[in-house]
């Protein structure tokens, strides 16, 4: 069921596995101006979940109301398409019905976030999840029925009926999909064979499960397991230690290699069979189609980054001296830059709003009446407590209500990122509610980040401007060179190693380990050059990294690369007050799903059908490489 619900955790997690958070090293920021007022002396800090239900009875009378629409939708099931009237009421009432499971769903949801022990809570969340189940299968006729509809006749309803105007995305995105559309006999032929289609996964959970890793020293004489230490060991000063760590865990995989080497060779030959059954040529085509992102985007942004190889390798020279190791390995990318004049900043969550009324000035009043809206009027709920879901950070959307944010404000510059990154899609949520109707609440994937990181980088800009301290300045632009150089290169080496094993499946040829392994290999050595000494074990890290696959389906790790790219070219263009840049943002974090993410952003002067973006993002890559080189120099 389309329910029109937010949820990023996914995306979190992700950008969790990603990025490179830093710890700094105590002192307050000079960037906060420590006798500001604060933005209110009433701040609520809890979210109130009772602007959605003022208490569990309320929620109980609509579950009511939402168990009573079971067995409606079946009146439309044989004369949808009878008339342009009836088509609008089954739609309405559709959209009716996901409204409440949504809110419903919301509420439970967030209940539960606030004391995740209380198990009542989570019997309401598993009450309303169920019901939903059996709404959404009643509902499940609605498309295929709109597929094999005559589509002229549809057009034709929509010049008739003027309530179905509001359907004309919805409906022309559907028959969009008419030449890929499977037969009932063909789809649930695939529904019923999903455990065969799915055994890469499972195959990959087995392997999981049966890994051993050696026990490794952490620098203090101490042997520790690799589970549940690995962050820290890869994050140790002795560049011994995080080598066995690394090696540990790459021998663990490694001893599985012919295992993972069927798991990933399955799992393209299921990307090629559903490929293949629903029409497409190419598994890039099948893949990209689903958001209309024209498969020219995926291969700009691949040819960028393969002209920009060479900054990269000029980072990665700059963090082998820092580092003072001999020779460069995947192991010491993780290990904060030793800066010993740099000191920690803390921050309280009060300081951090008042930060924001200068961060964010960039982005116009009424953004800012928003921000400041969620704070005053309880959308937040921002410290952690021991029965809290400890989630660093999520938003939903609550339609007809207001976004609803969760924080675990620690104090830390992590935190205060997070603040500003949630914000970003509290913001746009609250936007795509005012301009679009309810159906097309859900975000595109490739662009669901960008609100949110464009606030991370006018944080970021922010400090660097204004900080006098060339240590903080060091450290702020190392945490951003490292997470751009995973966005935009890792991702790309990754990405690049995805179209190589498609396109050699798509050709006949067999996936075997040793092509996989030579092949990843190759494309690594082409993006770390001679700045890094790869070692066999390294070649399993492509395996590992397709078969890391939460989507479920292929080329989607580009869409960060290319979120990350729209977000700084947005940020930039911001912070030099470009004409009408305040409108056309607004516009742009307003697009739901009535729009095309492509699209809008070519309509916002972004067009990725050319490469520039892309250019423009490796050149301020270069340039911050080159900043940090720079103030480097200054302070040696
Ligand atoms: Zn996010």
């Amino acid at each position: 069921m389309k329910i029109g619900k937010h949820e990023f955790r996914w995306s979190i997690v992700v950008a969790l596995a990603i990025l490179m958070v830093y710890p700094l090293s105590g002192q307050k920021s000079d960037l906060i101006n420590k006798n500001s007022p604060g933005i209110a002396k009433s701040i609520p800090y809890q979210w109130n979940l009772g602007h959605v239900y003022a208490s569990e009875g309320a929620w109980r009378k609509d579950f009511e109301k939402l168990k009573n629409c079971q067995g409606k939708m079946s009146s439309f099931k044989n004369d949808l398409v009878s008339s342009p009237k009836h088509l609008l009421e089954g739609l309405q009432y559709r959209d009716q019905v996901n409204l409440l499971a949504q809110r419903l769903q919301a509420w439970a949801e967030k209940r539960v976030q606030k004391n995740v022990n209380d198990t009542t809570r989570q019997y309401l969340v598993n009450q309303v999840s169920q019901l939903i189940g059996t709404l959404d299968a009643e509902q499940s006729f609605i498309e295929p029925a709109l597929l094999v509809a005559d589509s002229q006749m549809i057009q034709d309803f929509i010049a008739s009926e003027p309530g179905l105007v509001a359907y004309k995305p919805y409906l022309d995105d559907l028959l969009r999909f008419r030449s890929h559309h499977l037969s009932s006999d063909a789809a649930s032929l695939i529904a019923q064979e999903a455990n065969l289609l799915n055994f890469s996964q499972s195959m990959f959970e087995a392997i999981k499960k049966d890994l051993e890793f050696s026990p490794v020293n952490d620098g203090t004489g101490n042997l520790v397991p690799i589970a549940g230490n690995y962050i820290n060991l890869l994050e140790s000063g002795d560049p011994l230690v995080r080598k066995d760590a690394y090696i540990s865990r790459m021998n663990g995989y490694f001893a599985h290699k012919n295992a993972l080497g069927v798991a990933l060779a399955s799992e393209v030959n299921r990307d090629l069979f559903l490929a293949r059954a629903k029409g497409f040529s190419s598994c890039l085509d099948w893949s990209l189609f689903d958001e209309a992102v024209p498969t020219q985007v995926f291969r700009n942004f691949l040819g960028a980054v393969n002209d920009h190889v060479d900054v990269l390798q000029k980072w990665l020279n700059i963090r082998k001296s820092l580092l003072g190791v001999d020779s460069l390995t995947l192991a010491d990318l993780y290990v904060p830059l030793p800066l010993p004049g740099s000191k920690e900043d803390i921050y309280t969550y009060d300081e951090s709003l008042n930060l924001a009324n200068k961060v964010l000035a960039p982005l116009g009043e009424s953004y800012l009446k928003i921000f400041q809206n969620a704070q005053s009027e309880a959308w937040i709920d921002v410290f952690p407590s021991p029965e809290k879901d400890p989630w660093p950070g999520s938003a939903t959307m609550i339609y007809g209500v207001h976004p609803y944010i969760l924080l675990n404000w620690d104090s830390t510059l992590f935190a205060l990122k997070t603040v500003f990154h949630e914000m970003g899609h509290a913001v746009s949520l609250k936007y795509i509610s005012e301009d679009e109707p309810f159906l097309y609440q859900r975000w595109w994937y490739c662009t669901s980040e960008v609100p949110s990181t464009c606030n991370e980088i006018l944080l970021k800009e922010y400090m660097l401007a204004n900080s006098q301290d060339k240590f903080r300045k060091l450290v702020l632009l190392q945490d951003e060179i490292d997470r751009a150089a995973h966005l935009l290169f890792n991702l790309g080496l990754v990405s690049e190693f995805e179209l190589a094993v498609h396109t050699q499946a798509e050709q006949g040829e067999i996936l075997s380990l040793n092509w996989c392994l030579t092949t990843y290999h190759q494309l690594a050595s082409k993006y770390y050059g001679s700045a890094i000494s790869l070692s066999p074990l390294d070649d399993i890290q492509g395996l590992l990294d397709l078969l890391d696959n939460p989507w479920g389906t292929c080329y989607v790790r580009y869409v960060y690369s290319l979120g990350y790219s729209a977000s700084q070219n947005f940020a930039k263009r911001l912070i030099a007050n470009e004409p009408e840049i305040q409108k056309t943002y607004r516009r742009f974090i307003g697009r739901g799903r009535a729009h095309y993410p492509i699209e809008s952003l070519k309509e916002a002067g972004i067009d990725f059908a050319t490469s520039a973006p892309f250019e423009e993002t490796f050149k301020d890559f270069g340039s911050k490489v080159e900043q940090f080189e720079r103030l480097l120099r200054e302070i040696q």
